[in-house]
């Protein structure tokens, strides 16, 4: 059974049945980082808009001050 150990798929080293089918549970992390990267990498997706919001917020407080001004 021990003979039949698999290649650890990130350093090639014989892999540990608690972290099949990696050698360690750094391989194992290493492996699953690469993987959700590939997952998440979404099209179109440079956070432009994410700049929108942040400029539109420093705006809206002086609409309201002006708005409720009592002078
Ligand atoms: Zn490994």
């Amino acid at each position: 059974m021990n003979a039949r150990a698999r290649a650890c798929p990130g350093c090639g080293k014989p892999a540990v049945t608690a972290y099949r089918p990696f050698c360690s549970r750094r391989c194992a992390d290493v492996d699953l980082a690469r993987w959700f990267r590939g997952q998440y990498r979404l099209p179109g997706r440079d956070g432009e808009a994410a700049l929108d919001p942040d400029a539109g917020l420093d705006g809206a407080p002086d609409t309201d001050s002006d708005q409720g001004g009592a002078r």
